[in-house]
């Protein structure tokens, strides 16, 4: 099923996204998560694609597919040639796989430049329009950012590529992650007024510790909020940083659902536990179904 047509059925759908595994060390952790995480009632999921594990990312989407029984979407990058694209897309359509997320795909590093492997397939837009223009049968999800993406001079620049995604036949995109809700609802009102009607799905990460809060940030450009920062700042452990991410995300959550977000889809990060807290909570308070 294409994940757009969930998208625009009327009520907000609950996806989450899984990292592929790098390595067999992270194999255990994600399996659990996945099992955990498919009982709680996802109307669709993702898998993250990187350049040495593609293979991975593959199979898992088909398992879940297949196992759980729920729609999973494979990220796609441009970290391939056009004939392997081509590769992968041909085996998606052939093993049923209904949706991608077409994507330019991360730096090695914060800082460092996106090395293309295709001079045809440079951004996220290149990706998007081959897989329109080659005839493939998906639905296409894409990209965009809240707030400036760390390569962009501003959000100007950002928006005239957002425009360009959707013109080359994405039917929905995924926001990087924020902390402050002021920046999604700007973006959906500016791509509403520029005539951008695809569903625009609000991309959640409920901080899990300060490390990983500080890498993901200067990943993505996501910046977070001073009274945020404070109580990060002040919070004793970990612990007590996890409990400040899942109460904030929840805050988020509500606000956006009251607004009427198409979903909220959560990154992970192969972790089940923040998703399940958060989760409850707002099908407690009746504003997700169960
Ligand atoms: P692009 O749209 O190509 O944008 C990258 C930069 O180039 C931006 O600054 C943009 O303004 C600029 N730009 C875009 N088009 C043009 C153009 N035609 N000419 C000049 N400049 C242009 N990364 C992975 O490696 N694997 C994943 O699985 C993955 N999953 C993700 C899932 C989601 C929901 C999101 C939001 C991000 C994900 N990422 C993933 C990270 C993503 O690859 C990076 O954020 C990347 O920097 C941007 O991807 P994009 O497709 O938006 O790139």
């Amino acid at each position: 099923m294409r994940i757009v047509d969930l998208l625009t059925r009327g009520r907000p759908t609950v996806s989450f996204e899984f990292m592929a595994p790098r390595d067999e060390t992270e194999v255990e952790v994600l399996e659990k998560t996945v099992a955990t995480l498919a009982g709680h009632a996802p109307d669709w999921v993702s898998v993250t694609y990187r350049l040495r594990t593609g293979e991975k990312t593959l199979e898992l989407v088909t398992r879940i597919k297949r196992h759980y029984h729920i729609e999973a979407m494979a990220h796609l990058t441009c970290a391939n040639s056009r004939d392997e694209t081509r590769r992968i897309l041909n085996w998606m359509e052939r093993e049923g796989v209904a949706n991608v997320l077409a994507l330019r795909g991360d730096p090695p590093g914060p800082g460092e430049p996106f090395q293309p492997a295709d001079p045809e397939l440079k951004h996220g837009s290149d990706l998007v329009a081959f897989v329109r223009g080659n005839g493939y049968r998906l639905g296409i999800g894409a990209a965009c950012s809240a707030e400036k993406h760390p390569e962009s001079p501003d959000l100007e620049h950002e928006f005239r590529y957002l425009r360009l995604k959707v013109e080359a036949g994405a039917d929905f995109l995924i926001t990087q992650m924020f902390f402050d809700n002021r920046f999604y609802f700007d973006l959906v009102a500016r791509a509403r007024a520029a005539g951008i009607t695809v569903p625009i799905v609000p991309g959640l990460m409920p901080v899990p510790s300060r490390r990983s809060l500080a890498f993901v940030t200067q990943m993505s450009g996501a910046t977070v909020p001073d009274a945020l920062q404070a109580e990060i700042d002040a919070a004793a452990d970990d612990d007590a940083i996890r409990r400040l991410g899942v109460d904030h995300c929840i805050k988020q959550c509500v606000q956006l659902l009251e607004a009427g977000v198409p979903g909220l889809h959560f990154y992970t990060f192969n972790r089940a536990r923040a998703p399940i807290e958060i989760l409850g909570t707002l099908r407690g308070q009746q504003l997700l179904a169960s």
